[in-house]
C-alpha cells in the first residue's frame, strides 16, 4: 500500500464511522500564546476541550503537519539519529468531543489496525495508565477492561505518568491515554527477547504508532487538576510510522515519504543510502528538514531571527551544515527539493505547490547566505584553535561559533577532534542556558488562573455592526508581561475588534454600573477563539462582577483603520492587476497611522508601476463603490467566487466575504470595512522597498493623512514660488537656475586662473637670490588655499632651484604654502613640512606635508608679517 493510500484508508474508515474530515491547520501557530507551531492533532480543537466555542461536529477526523522542535515537545536532537522521531510529521486523528468515549476508540483503532490495515495481531502491544497517587488519578480500569477483551491481559503494558498521561503544555487539557506500540524486528529476534520487554524502551523498531488520549481534566497554573465538562477523545497516530509498519520496512526512511528525497539526495552525493553511518545520518536529517522547512515558508512563516522564524532558520542551517560535511556539498542543494515535495503533497497539502517557486527561492538565498557564514566560521574556528592553550576548546568559544555563526556543537566537536582537540561541552551548556535564562528573563510572562465571573461559553462580536455595546464581563486574567500587570478581560458581546489579519485591535473604554468606573481598554487580541481586551487597571478586580458594562470603541481611530484597511484591498487588486497574478499577500498591518502590505515579487516596483497601482485605486475610490460583505458564506462558494484564501491561515467552513466591484476585489477578510470606497478619500503610496528575498513592501496612507502630506508638499512649492518669483513654469525656473550658477561657476574659475598666471609672471621676476639661495617669500592675494599651494608648487617647478613662501589671508585667516625645490631640499637638507609647521605657531595654527611640498593654516592673519620676516632665516 503506498502512503497516499494510506493516508486515504484512514480518513476513509473514520468517514464511515461518522467523522467529519476537515483540513490540517497551518504549521505555524496562530493566536495561541503558549505555542510556537501545531505540535499535535489536538492543538486546532483546543478550545473545544477548554469549552470555549462549538465544533461543527462531535466526531471529527484529519492528518495535521505538526512540527515538534521547540517547546514542551522537542524532538529535533533526535531526527536523523534514529529512523522515527521526525521534525515535521503527519499526525492522524479522531476525535469525540463530548459524545463517544473509551470504548468506541479502542476497538476502532483496533479494527483500522489489524483489520483494514492488517498489521500482525501478535506483534501488537498496548498500554494502559498506572495511576498516580499524587494527582491523584486512578489506575484507568476502563481501558484496561475493554484491551483485555480485545488482546488478552498479557499483551498490557502499565504506564507511569511520563507515557500514558498526556498533557499539552505547562497548562490546559489533559488526560490518562492508552498507546498502541508494534514490535518490527525480524521473527528470529522476536524469537530471542520478547516484544513486550522493549515496549517505551527506545528500540528503534518497536515503536508507538497511536496514542488514544481520553481528555478528563483541565491542568490549571498552580498544579491542580480540574474535571472537564464533558469527556472527550484525542488520538493521534505517527503517518510516517503507520507507513513504516505496513509497508513491511525498519525505518520511517524506508517508506515511500522519504525515499524520494534520499534517492535524490544520493545521487546527488554520488553515494549508497545505507553504506555510511555518517552520510545515512546527513540524507535522513536532509529529507527530514527540507518538509519542515518548506512547510513552514509555505505557511507563510519566513526565516528571521526571532522567535518562530529563527527555529526554521536554525533547522535549515542544521540541515545545510550536514550536507556540507558528509555529503559534500558546498552549494545550496536544498531548494532542489522543493519540487519533488510539492508534487509529492500536491491534493494532501496543496499550499506548497501552488507556491513552489517562491518557497525555493527563499530557501536558496537563505542557503547561501549560511554557506558564507559557514566558511567564515570556519575561519573563525580555526583561530580559535591556534590561540587554545590546552586540549580543550573553551566553552564559550564553543558557543560564540554556535551564537555568532549558527555552528552546532557536533560540528565544532568533529572538526576540534581533527585538530586533536576537546571541547568544554559543559562550559559551552552553561553559557548556552545563561542565554536561555536572559531570553526567558525577557520574556518574562507569567499569568495567574482565569477568575471566572460568569458562566458562559459563546462570545459574540458585534463590531461589524455596533461602536457601543452593554454587556458583561464573563472571565479576567491577572498577567505580568514586559509592560508590567495587565489584565486581560473577556466580555459576553464586544464592539472591540480583536487584533487579526493585519488589522490592529481597537481600543476604547469599559464603563462599569452600578459603580460608575471607566477603565481605558489599551488593546484587543485574539487568543484562541477569545476576544480578548486588555487593561492595565487593577480596579477591574472589583468592578468585573458588575451587573453591566458598557463598552465604546474609540470610533475616530477605528475609522481610520477601517479606511486603511479597504485601501488595503483595492490596493491588493491593483497590484495584481498591473505587477500579475503572482502577486500574493505575504503579511499586512493596518493600523491608525498607515497600511503596510507585504507581496510576492521579484523585482522592484518601478515607479511608473508604483505611479499607475496609485491611479488605479485612486479611480477605484472615486467610483465610491459599496461595500458587499458576506457572513457566513460556505468556504466552497466564497472560494467560487474567487476570493483567495492566505496560506497560513486557517479558516473555518464558513467565511466572511468582502467584496468591492465583484469583478474588481473580493477577498476573504475578517476585518472593517468602509460602507462605500468613496469614504476613503485619497491614497498615497510613501514607500516601497524590500524585507525579505521575493518580499516586497507598499506603505501608504490615506484619507486626512494623504491630505496633510499633500498640503504640506504643496506649502513647500507656494514657498519656492514666492522665492522665484512666481515663474509661470516652477521646475523650469529652477532648472535655470541651476544652469546658470554651474556656468558662473565656470566663468569665475576661468578669471582666477586668468588672474593667478599674471600674478605668477609677476612673481617670478622678483626672485630674490641675496642670500645664495634663490627665495620669493611674499604675501599675495588669491581666493583659495588651494590656489595658493598650487601657485608656489608652480613656481617651484619653472624656476631653476626655488625656496617659495607665500601666505595670504583668506576669508581672515592666515594660509601658508611653502614649496622646496628638490635639489635645494637634498642639498640643504631642508623639510618644508618641518619649517611650515614652525612658522605657523605665528599665525596660531598648524600644518604640515612633504619635504618639498607643505601648508598650514591659523586663525591670527596679524602675525603674517612675522612668518615673512622669520622665514628669512632659513636661507
Ligand atoms: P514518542 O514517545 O515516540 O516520542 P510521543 O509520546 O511523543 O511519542 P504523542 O505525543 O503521543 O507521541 O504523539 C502521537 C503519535 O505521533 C505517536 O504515537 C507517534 O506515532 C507520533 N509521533 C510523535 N512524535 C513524533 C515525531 N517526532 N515524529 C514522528 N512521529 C511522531
Ligand atoms: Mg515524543
Amino acid at each position: 500500500m503506498t502512503s497516499p493510500e494510506i493516508r486515504q484508508q484512514f480518513l476513509d474508515f473514520f468517514k464511515s464511522k461518522g467523522h467529519l474530515i476537515v483540513p490540517s491547520a497551518p504549521l505555524v501557530a496562530k493566536n495561541d500564546p503558549t505555542l510556537l507551531f501545531n505540535n499535535s492533532g489536538m492543538a486546532q480543537f483546543k478550545d473545544f476541550f477548554l469549552g470555549n466555542g462549538t465544533p461543527p461536529s462531535k466526531r471529527i477526523a484529519d492528518t495535521q503537519k505538526c512540527l515538534r522542535v521547540s517547546g514542551k515537545h522537542n524532538d529535533l536532537e533526535d531526527v536523523g539519529f534514529d529512523t522515527y522521531h521526525h521534525t515535521m510529521f503527519e499526525m492522524l486523528g479522531n476525535w469525540s468531543f463530548g459524545d463517544y468515549f473509551k470504548q468506541e476508540a479502542l476497538t476502532w483503532s483496533w479494527e483500522l489496525l489489524t483489520e483494514v490495515f492488517k498489521l500482525p495481531k501478535d506483534r501488537i502491544y498496548v498500554s494502559v495508565f498506572e495511576g498516580d497517587k499524587k494527582d491523584g488519578v486512578p489506575f484507568d480500569q476502563e481501558a484496561f477492561d475493554i484491551w483485555k477483551a480485545i488482546v488478552g491481559e498479557d499483551r498490557i503494558i502499565y504506564g507511569n505518568k511520563k507515557d500514558n498521561f498526556w498533557e499539552m503544555g505547562e497548562t490546559g487539557p489533559c488526560g490518562p491515554c492508552s498507546e498502541i506500540h508494534i514490535d518490527l524486528r525480524d521473527a528470529d529476534e522476536v524469537a530471542k527477547v520478547s516484544g513486550k520487554s522493549l515496549v517505551n524502551a527506545d528500540h528503534p523498531q518497536v515503536v508507538e504508532i497511536w496514542n488514544n488520549v481520553f481528555m478528563q481534566f483541565e491542568r490549571m497554573a498552580d498544579g491542580s487538576l480540574v474535571p472537564l465538562p464533558n469527556k472527550h477523545v484525542d488520538t493521534g497516530m505517527g503517518f510516517e510510522r503507520l507507513c513504516m509498519a505496513i509497508q513491511g520496512k525498519q525505518s520511517n526512511y524506508d517508506t515511500d515519504v522519504f525515499q524520494g528525497t534520499i534517492q535524490y539526495l544520493a545521487q546527488k552525493a554520488g553515494k549508497q543510502y545505507g553504506d555510511e553511518k555518517w552520510a545515512d545520518i546527513a540524507m535522513r536529517v536532509i529529507a527530514d528538514h527540507i518538509r519542515a522547512i518548506a512547510f513552514c515558508i509555505a505557511d507563510g512563516q519566513l526565516p528571521s531571527n526571532a522567535k518562530a522564524g529563527y527555529v526554521i532558520r536554525r533547522i535549515l542551517r542544521r540541515a545545510v551544515r550536514y550536507g556540507y560535511t558528509y555529503l559534500g556539498f558546498k552549494e545550496p542543494f536544498m531548494h532542489e527539493l522543493v519540487p519533488l515535495l510539492a508534487k509529492q503533497f500536491a491534493g494532501v497539502f496543496d499550499e506548497l505547490i501552488a507556491q513552489e517557486a517562491f518557497v525555493a527561492k527563499v530557501i536558496y538565498e537563505e542557503e547561501v547566505s549560511f554557506l558564507r557564514t559557514l566558511s567564515t566560521g570556519l575561519i573563525r574556528l580555526d583561530k580559535l584553535m591556534e590561540d587554545c592553550k590546552g586540549k580543550v576548546l573553551s566553552g564559550d568559544d564553543v558557543f560564540e561559533l554556535n551564537d555568532t555563526y549558527g555552528f552546532p556543537i557536533d560540528l565544532t566537536a568533529l572538526i576540534a577532534r581533527e585538530k586533536g582537540l576537546d571541547i568544554d561541552e559543559a562550559g559551552f551548556n552553561k553559557a548556552l542556558q545563561a542565554q536561555k535564562d536572559r531570553s526567558r528573563k525577557d520574556a518574562g510572562a507569567s499569568a495567574e488562573d482565569w477568575m471566572i465571573v460568569r458562566e458562559g461559553e459563546e462570545v459574540s462580536f458585534v463590531g461589524y455592526d455596533e461602536t457601543q455595546t452593554v454587556t458583561q464581563v464573563l472571565k479576567y486574567q491577572k498577567v505580568q508581561n514586559k509592560g508590567g500587570v495587565q489584565y486581560k478581560v473577556v466580555l459576553e458581546t464586544t464592539p472591540f475588534y480583536a487584533e487579526s489579519g493585519g488589522q490592529v485591535g481597537d481600543t476604547g473604554t469599559l464603563t462599569f454600573k452600578p459603580s460608575g468606573i471607566t477603565l481605558q481598554v489599551l488593546d484587543t487580541k485574539k487568543e484562541n477563539d477569545l476576544i480578548v481586551h486588555f487593561v492595565s487597571d487593577a480596579r477591574i478586580e472589583q468592578v468585573a462582577a458588575d451587573a453591566e458594562v458598557i463598552a465604546s470603541i474609540e470610533v475616530s481611530r477605528r475609522r481610520t483603520i477601517t479606511q486603511n484597511h479597504t485601501a488595503t484591498h483595492l490596493l491588493q487588486a491593483a497590484l495584481q492587476e498591473v505587477l500579475g497574478n503572482h502577486v500574493a499577500q505575504k503579511g499586512s498591518l493596518v493600523n491608525e497611522a498607515l497600511l503596510r502590505f507585504d507581496f510576492s515579487h521579484f523585482q522592484k516596483v518601478t515607479d511608473e508601476e508604483i505611479q499607475k497601482i496609485e491611479q488605479i485605486v485612486n479611480a477605484k475610490i472615486a467610483e465610491n463603490i459599496p461595500l458587499m460583505e458576506e457572513r457566513n458564506v460556505p468556504i466552497a462558494q466564497a472560494k467560487e467566487k474567487g476570493a483567495m484564501a492566505l496560506f497560513g491561515e486557517k479558516y473555518g467552513d464558513f467565511v466572511r466575504v468582502i467584496t468591492f466591484d465583484k469583478n474588481y476585489s473580493v477577498e476573504l477578510c475578517g476585518g472593517t470595512h468602509v460602507p462605500a470606497t468613496g469614504e476613503i478619500g485619497l491614497c498615497k503610496i510613501i514607500t516601497e522597498t524590500s524585507v525579505a528575498t521575493g518580499v516586497r513592501r507598499i506603505e501608504a496612507i490615506t484619507s486626512q493623512q494623504a491630505y496633510a502630506l499633500l498640503s504640506e508638499q504643496e506649502a513647500i512649492i507656494s514657498e519656492l514660488n514666492a522665492l522665484l518669483k512666481a515663474p509661470k513654469d516652477l521646475v523650469k525656473a529652477v532648472a535655470s537656475l541651476i544652469e546658470q550658477a554651474n556656468s558662473l561657476q565656470k566663468t569665475v574659475a576661468n578669471y582666477q586662473a586668468k588672474e593667478i598666471g599674471g600674478l605668477k609672471t609677476e612673481l617670478m621676476k622678483q626672485i630674490d637670490t641675496k642670500s645664495g639661495i634663490p627665495a620669493l617669500i611674499q604675501q599675495v592675494s588669491v581666493p583659495t588655499a588651494d590656489a595658493l599651494k598650487n601657485l608656489a608648487f608652480d613656481l617651484q617647478t619653472e624656476a631653476e632651484s626655488l625656496f617659495c613662501l607665500l601666505v595670504a589671508e583668506i576669508e581672515g585667516k592666515a594660509s601658508l604654502a611653502l614649496a622646496i625645490s628638490k635639489d635645494l631640499v637634498e642639498a640643504k637638507s631642508l623639510n618644508a613640512g618641518t619649517i611650515v609647521r614652525e612658522l605657523a605657531k605665528e599665525v596660531q595654527g598648524g600644518g604640515g606635508g612633504q619635504a618639498f611640498l607643505a601648508t598650514a593654516g591659523g586663525q591670527n592673519p596679524a602675525g603674517l608679517n612675522k612668518v615673512l620676516e622669520l622665514a628669512q632665516n632659513y636661507l
